[in-house]
């Protein structure tokens, strides 16, 4: 038996998992971020135990707690060295929880974007690929990249920051400071922009009528028919595909996998990524590689988590 944790901005989400990467039961608590960092690690020792007792197991059979936690970790020292959403620094999560838990698990830790790619690879949307690259487009633009098995981070585990690749030079200020990065092109954020832009461009179109704009209301006023609504899909996915076409350029994998919320619109986005990147990339005569939607969701952390 194998728990993960994935430790969320709003949400600590822990599964406990078996050895076929089937997650038997789930529990989570809201993560409050504002409170200190030893308030949090008591909860998730709560989840683990809790996660003990509704698997009528002992700690003892619990072969290994990995975690995925926003941020940067350290993973040979378990400290978190920095993490944005959760106002943390330097701080040391695993020797915190070892102290609260002292039965000999094996603790593992390493970024939520790649647990939740680990996740997709091993049983998900990319199972049995050795190469994949998970692209997810929620408030900002994560990266996950797996290479011949492993997740790829870079030597101070901070890279596979795809979403900070810049694809308009002099472009949208970004959160990390820089203009024009991807993340300020194809993050659920930046659809929502383009889509208010619309909306004072064409006071026609159903965009403009809305009382707020997320994701889903744009899809189905383009769906609807809504020119100005269909353009703004339109461009938003072109820069999406151009992002792709980088990351493939670069590393080649068997799988891109296209996580977030808007990843329930499946084909409809897929097609035109799919046909832009096809005819844009390096090697088009040799491969293409597959292109998909995650299938695991939030449990796609979970399992990676646990199977760090
Ligand atoms: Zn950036």
């Amino acid at each position: 038996m194998r728990i993960g944790i994935d430790l969320g901005g709003t949400n600590i989400a822990a599964g406990l998992v078996d050895e076929q990467m089937n997650i038997l039961c789930k529990m989570s608590l809201p993560t409050q971020s504002e409170r200190p960092y030893q308030a949090i690690v008591e909860d998730m020792v709560t989840l683990v135990k809790g996660l003990v007792n509704m698997g009528n197991i002992s700690l003892s059979d619990v072969r290994q707690v990995g975690i995925g936690c926003p941020g940067t970790p350290k993973k040979e020292t378990g400290d978190i060295l920095f993490s944005n959403n959760l106002h943390w620094h330097n701080v040391p999560l695993l020797a915190a929880l070892a102290e609260k838990l002292p039965s000999g698990i094996h603790w593992k830790l390493d970024n939520d974007a790649n647990c939740a790619a680990l996740g997709e690879v091993l049983a998900g949307a990319a199972r049995g690929s050795r190469y994949a690259i998970m692209i997810t487009l929620g408030t900002g633009v994560g990266g996950g990249i797996v290479l011949d098995g492993q997740i790829y981070d870079g030597v101070n585990h901070a890279g596979a920051e795809i979403g900070h690749m810049v694809i308009v030079s002099g472009g949208e200020l970004c959160t990390c400071g820089r203009k024009g990065c991807l993340e300020s092109y194809a993050s659920a954020t930046a659809l929502i922009r383009m889509a208010c832009e619309a909306a004072r461009e064409h006071p026609e179109s159903m965009l403009a009528s809305q009382e707020t704009l997320n994701g889903l209301v744009i899809f189905q006023a383009a769906e609807a028919g809504d020119s100005a609504a269909k353009a703004v899909i339109q461009q938003y996915l072109f820069y999406v595909a151009e992002g792709i076409t980088n990351v493939v350029n670069i590393f080649q994998p068997e799988v891109i996998v296209i996580g977030g919320g808007i990843c329930a619109q499946g084909e409809k986005i897929l097609q035109p990524i799919r046909a832009q990147v096809a005819q844009a990339v390096f090697c088009k005569q040799v491969s293409v590689p597959k292109m998909v939607t995650a299938t695991l969701g939030n449990d796609a952390g979970i399992i990676g988590a646990a199977f760090l």
